[in-house]
């Protein structure tokens, strides 16, 4: 990693400045390399520090903190999930992120992290695919067409070369946003009246719905030999996506085991439920997909690691990009146990109105 050259200061990724990063990378560029660095620290999964996250619950959605350590960076992000915040103009997901130095506990990234989730969920899910969807795969059905379903779209096309996309949501408002921002893309793209007219002839399908209940979007019968199920909406108690059923025909792969019993489709099974670890497959100890009448199912929920290689690939490309504010969060007195006596000179420095 290159350097930040002041120390004191702690860069600071706006919105703006991860929308600029975004543009200047290239999305489907910046789709591959991040999903290089997850799978690079998937690779080093058991040296990681690793614990479910913790969920503050309302109502109407959930507050989560998400940390994570190698040993010598820790991180965490801050995520919210609130389905009903679409209707008042806000977004279902925001998040914001921490990177810093383990060994002095300074920070060295603060990070927004709404747009860097979409990126990271999208880059792990077609990571995840490379090794469980069906070899050449090219069509996938994408219900529910919200914020997340365009990254969704890119990094399959960047990751596994998908290009023709079946559209589905219960709102055709959000099918024709999410239309009119990939045609321009290239992507051949079907809209689809119902989910059972999404799942026709596709390999692959990508739920991304929001809603705060055991939904029902996919049910057995939609659910045929040698599909690969990406089901990443499902990822809070009381919030699944999927019939109970297509969970005990498929051969299910999730993040980290303690947090998706709690979060993920399988909450809906038994606590002892047989399930294949991803890090597991990616670093060969395990059997991705077998055979081509397999279901595969990758039971997404999000896990930290994940967001730990979004933060050091952001960290990686600020010093060449420039794209970053430096925060002035770090309190840097002449002598360290002079705490006190800085905001005194502080007061000298701005004059005799201002006292202690
Ligand atoms: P969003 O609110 O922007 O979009 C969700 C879309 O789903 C909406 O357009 C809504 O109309 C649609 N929808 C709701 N119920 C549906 C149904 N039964 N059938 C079809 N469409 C339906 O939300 P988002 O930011 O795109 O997030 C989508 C989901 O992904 C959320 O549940 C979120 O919590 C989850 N998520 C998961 C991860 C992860 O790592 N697994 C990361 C980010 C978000």
């Amino acid at each position: 990693m290159t350097a930040i050259p002041n120390l004191n200061i702690v860069p600071f990724v706006s919105v703006d400045h991860m929308m600029r990063l975004v543009l200047k990378i290239g999305v489907e560029r910046f789709l591959l390399e991040l999903g290089a660095y997850i799978e690079e620290d998937y690779r080093r999964w058991e040296g990681f520090d690793k614990t479910p996250r913790v969920g503050a619950h309302s109502a109407d959605g959930v507050i989560e903190l998400m940390p994570t350590s190698d040993g010598t960076l820790y991180g965490f992000k801050y995520v919210n999930g609130h389905p009903k915040n679409v209707r008042a103009g806000r977004q279902t997901v925001t998040a914001f992120g921490v990177l810093a130095d383990l060994g002095t506990g300074y920070p060295m990234l603060l990070s927004e992290m709404t747009i860097l989730t979409a990126l990271r969920t999208a880059a792990t899910s077609a990571m995840a695919a490379k090794y469980l969807a069906p070899p050449g795969a090219a069509s996938m059905a994408l219900i529910g067409n919200g914020a997340q379903s365009e990254f969704q779209a890119l990094a399959f096309r960047a990751l596994l070369g998908v290009r023709r996309l079946r559209l589905f949501d219960v709102e055709p408002e959000a099918t024709a946003k999410c239309r009119a921002n990939l045609e321009p893309l290239g992507f051949e793209l079907v809209d689809c009246a119902t989910p059972e007219e999404a799942v026709e002839g596709a390999a692959i399908i990508t739920t991304a719905t929001a809603d705060k209940q055991n939904a029902t979007v996919l049910t057995d019968n939609m659910v045929g030999p040698g599909i690969h199920i990406n089901a990443i909406g499902g990822d809070c108690p009381g919030k699944t996506e999927l019939h109970r059923d297509i969970l005990l025909r498929s051969d299910i792969f999730v993040e980290y085991p303690p947090q998706t019993r709690i979060e993920g489709e399988i909450q809906q099974l038994p606590k002892d439920y047989p399930v294949t670890e991803l890090w597991q497959v990616i670093t060969g100890r395990a059997a991705g997909r077998s055979s081509a009448r397999q279901i595969t199912l990758f039971d997404s929920v999000g896990f930290a690691i994940e967001d730990f290689s979004a933060l050091r690939y952001v960290r990686d490309q600020l010093p060449a990009s420039g794209l970053y504010q430096e925060l002035d969060m770090l309190a840097d007195p002449d002598d360290p146990r002079d705490l006190f006596g800085m905001i005194g000179r502080c007061a000298q420095g701005l004059g005799p109105v201002l006292t202690m």
